[in-house]
């Protein structure tokens, strides 16, 4: 049997046509001469109407259409004669496949909190806010690989189990089948991981990156999209334990190359939302109205949603380099006024909070900050020329920063220089044995290239306008919560 999607139905559905839709009854209203339930079935943030008059089904089944059931009424379509709709369901048969009591089924057709929804991770795809952002979150998903395919990049299915800790030291999931009330032990008394199931020590992945490299180096362009893991404990709107990452990695890019293929692929993906998901974000926008409403003025965003998104779509992003960010950090109101809650000077690692500040009050649009102090990034990022425009030794990195979100992407160009990249694996304390494979690709045939990382939850949390991370995921993993 072929079923027609509501979306289908709403747009195209012809007078007369005997149709039958299937989904979840958002709710029912009763009149003396009609009975209507409004129906959506995921396809649409819109339902459709049926309309029915008392006593023609019997009570049994009317009684059991209520919000949450799911049913399947067949009946005529037909022009409608209430406003908010074009066309309407004339029932001649009700089905109910899934009734939901009324006195239980905690998704009422009233507001509920994004707390309260959270605790409901089962229901909350059947609310408006939730099916808004997963049929998004799914728009998007395909805009990545569709950008990536119809540019050339291939890709590239990178490990998750790794054994190589060279970037998360710390923040890692250990994966293990020891068993951890009977540990075994080594005869000076450490955890023997030789009798574990890889015969060595076994993490989730924290980034495809070090693959990507390996995969660059062959196949020129690739991307990987995958699941990523980060133990970090901070309870924050922008951090999971589990999210998904999105990193392509492009041999003969240098930064400046990386730089415009970053902006270009946000670009893109913004673009496609506004072209393929205007309903849904529409819905979004009147919702983040009404949630702004309750805000204390300074916090209010200063452009509803559609807009931002064009105009992040729009303008040219603004790159600086570090040097030029703490420049402009040191002379702010808010440091002079002591207002920020870090240190701000050459050489410390940006908050939140300063990046805000240069995207959201200095800039007002996105920025690429460039070309910062070596210490305080990775060890594989390529080291700058000593020049005289920064106190300290740079690097090729870049992090894109966004409103409302802070970082976006971190990327660099890698260095492809065997003896300074070993000498920054043996000044950083990595063992070179753990990482041999990616240090000999700068011994056969090293090639400049770049890439960069994209939380795909970053992104879908400022095309959404959701304010928390944990919205944005449909089962999301954080400190103390992997319910669901
Ligand atoms: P942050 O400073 O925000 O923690 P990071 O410097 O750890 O980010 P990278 O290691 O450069 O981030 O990772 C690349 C991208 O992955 C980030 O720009 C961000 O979009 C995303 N990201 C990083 N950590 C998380 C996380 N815990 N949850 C969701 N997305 C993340
Ligand atoms: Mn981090």
């Amino acid at each position: 049997m072929s079923l027609t999607p509501i979306k289908q139905l709403l747009q195209s559905a012809e007078i007369g046509q005997t149709v039958t839709v299937k989904g979840w009854v958002r709710t029912k209203r009763e009149s003396k001469n009609a009975i209507f339930i409004a129906i959506n079935d995921g396809s649409t943030i819109h339902t459709i109407q049926a309309v029915t008059e008392p006593g023609r089904f019997s009570e049994d089944v009317i009684r059991l259409v209520t919000t949450g059931a799911c049913v399947a009424i067949t009946g005529t379509m037909v022009e409608s004669q209430g406003s908010g709709q074009r066309v309407e369901v004339q029932a001649t048969d009700i089905h109910v496949y899934g009734p939901a009591d009324p006195d239980k089924y905690p998704l009422q057709p009233k507001k509920h909190s994004l707390e309260f929804l959270r605790e409901i991770a089962h229901l909350r795809p059947r609310t408006n806010t939730f099916s808004a952002v997963l049929r998004i979150r799914h728009a998007l998903a395909f805009a990545v690989h569709k950008y990536f395919n119809d540019n050339g990049f291939y890709y590239l299915h990178t490990p998750i189990i790794t054994a190589s800790d060279a970037e998360g030291a710390g923040e890692m999931f250990r994966v293990t089948t020891l068993d951890l009330n009977n540990l075994p032990r080594t005869e000076e008394g450490a955890i023997d991981y030789k009798q574990d199931f890889f015969g060595r020590e076994a993490n989730l992945t924290v980034s495809g990156q070090l693959e990507g490299e390996l995969g660059a180096l062959a196949l020129s362009k690739i991307y990987t999209f995958g699941p990523t893991f980060r133990a970090e404990n901070s309870n924050t709107t922008r951090h999971l334990a589990e999210f998904w990452m999105i990193e392509p990695e492009m041999a003969f890019y240098e930064l400046e190359d990386n730089m415009n293929l970053a902006e270009d692929f946000l670009k893109y993906l913004v673009g496609y939302a506004l072209e393929n998901c205007i309903d849904d974000l529409k819905f979004l926008e009147s919702r983040l109205i009404d949630e702004e409403k309750a805000k204390p003025q300074a916090e209010r965003s200063p452009m509803p949603l559609l807009e931002k998104l064009r105009f992040v779509h729009e303008n040219e992003f603004e790159r600086v380099t570090y040097t030029e960010a703490i420049d402009i950090l040191l002379k702010s109101k808010p440091h002079k006024e002591k207002k920020f809650q870090y240190p701000v000077g050459w050489g410390v690692d940006l908050q939140s909070e300063h990046e805000r500040f240069l995207v959201e009050k200095h800039f007002k649009k996105p920025v690429i900050l460039t070309n910062y102090p070596r210490e305080i990034k990775s060890f594989y990022m390529k080291q700058d020329e000593d020049s005289s425009a920064a106190p300290g030794p740079t690097v090729r990195a870049m992090d894109v920063l966004f409103p409302g979100i802070g970082e976006i992407i971190g990327g660099s160009q890698r260095e492809d220089n065997y003896e300074k990249l070993l000498a920054r694996v043996h000044e950083v304390g990595i063992d070179p044995a753990n990482i041999w494979w990616f240090l000999e690709t700068r011994q056969f045939g090293s090639a400049p290239h770049s890439g960069f990382g994209l939380g795909f939850e970053r992104l879908i949390l400022f095309v959404t306008g959701m304010g928390n991370i944990r919205d944005v995921i449909p089962f999301p993993r954080t400190p103390k919560s992997a319910d669901f």
